[in-house]
C-alpha cells in the first residue's frame, strides 16, 4: 500500500475524527501521479510511531480527504537508533548514501565538513544541498516503509557535530588505521540487548587527519575497524550499519 507521511496535527485529528486532510506536494502525487480515486486506501505514517489506514473519500487539485480504517503501531522502524555523522563526499555520492542509509533504517544524518573534505559549500549552497538530500531521504523512507523520514542535518563543522552528541550514546567512529577492535567486537561488549542509541562517525574520501582522529576520542568516539580492506567512504556507512543491524537482529 502506498504510504505518506502525516505532521502531528493530521495524526491528532484521525485519532478524534477518524479523517485525515491531506494537502501540499502529495496531493499531486495521490491524484496525479498515482492517479488514485475515491475508494483506493493509503498508509500514513505519524511521527509518534503510529501507522494509519485510510480510505480516500475525495480528491480534488489541493485536497485529498480519507477515512482512517485503523491504526496500528509501526512495525518496521528499529529498536537502535543510529544517527550517521558523514563526512561531505564528493560529487552526488552523499545521494546514494543517503538512500541507502534510510532503507538501513538510520535515524538521522548529520553531513560533516572534515580537514579532508574536498567539497567547498557556501552556505546558501548548503541549504538547497541539504533540502535535496531531505527529499531523496523522504522518497527512499516511502518506498521502503519506514515509519519517520529520517532528517537530513544542516552541513556542520567536524568539532561541532561530535560536541552536540548526547553524552549516553555509544560513540562509533569508522577508522581505516583500527586494527585490533572490529565492529563486532565492540558491539559485543554492549551485548544483544542494548538499549541505547548510536552516533556513527565516517570519513570523507580523504579519511580523518590525525588531529581529528584525537579530537574523536576527546569526545567519547571510539575507533573501530570495518575490516581489512579500505572502503570508500559511500561503501562505508552502509558496511556498518548493515553490521549493527545484523548485531542486534533490527
Ligand atoms: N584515508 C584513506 C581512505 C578513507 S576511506 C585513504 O585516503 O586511503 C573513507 C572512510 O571510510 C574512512 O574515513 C572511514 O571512516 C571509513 N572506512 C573505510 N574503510 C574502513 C575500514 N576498513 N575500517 C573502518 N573504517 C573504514
Amino acid at each position: 500500500m502506498r504510504r505518506f507521511f502525516i505532521d502531528a496535527a493530521q495524526a491528532a485529528k484521525a485519532e478524534k475524527d477518524g479523517i485525515v486532510e491531506i494537502t501540499g506536494k502529495d496531493v499531486r502525487h495521490i491524484v496525479s501521479v498515482l492517479r488514485m480515486r475515491t475508494g483506493d486506501c493509503l498508509l500514513l505514517s505519524a511521527s509518534d510511531g503510529r501507522e494509519f489506514e485510510a480510505r480516500i473519500t475525495g480528491c480534488s487539485d489541493d485536497l485529498v480527504s480519507a477515512d482512517i480504517l485503523n491504526v496500528r503501531l509501526n512495525a518496521t522502524e528499529p529498536r537502535v537508533p543510529v544517527t550517521l555523522l558523514q563526512g561531505v563526499p564528493k560529487g552526488d555520492k552523499m545521494e546514494l548514501i543517503i538512500q541507502k542509509c534510510v532503507e538501513l533504517g538510520v535515524t538521522a544524518i548529520v553531513p560533516v565538513m572534515t580537514e579532508h573534505t574536498v567539497v567547498r559549500l557556501p552556505e546558501a549552497e548548503a541549504e538547497k544541498k541539504r533540502a535535496r538530500w531531505q527529499k531523496i531521504s523522504e522518497e527512499a523512507a516511502k518506498q521502503c516503509g519506514r515509519g519517520i523520514i529520517p532528517q537530513i542535518g544542516a552541513v556542520t563543522g567536524f568539532e561541532k557535530a561530535l560536541r552536540e552528541r548526547p553524552e549516553e550514546e555509544l560513540k562509533l567512529f569508522a577508522y581505516e588505521n583500527e586494527e585490533d577492535i572490529t565492529l563486532k567486537h565492540r558491539l559485543e561488549q554492549e551485548g544483544a540487548s542494548f538499549e541505547g542509541q548510536i552516533s556513527l562517525l565516517i570519513g570523507p574520501e580523504g579519511g580523518f587527519s590525525l588531529s581529528e582522529a584525537e579530537t574523536a576520542g576527546k569526545y567519547g568516539f571510539v575507533p573501530v575497524s570495518l575490516g581489512k580492506r579500505i572502503l570508500r567512504t559511500e561503501t562505508a556507512g552502509i558496511a556498518a550499519l548493515s553490521g549493527i543491524r545484523f548485531y542486534f537482529e533490527d
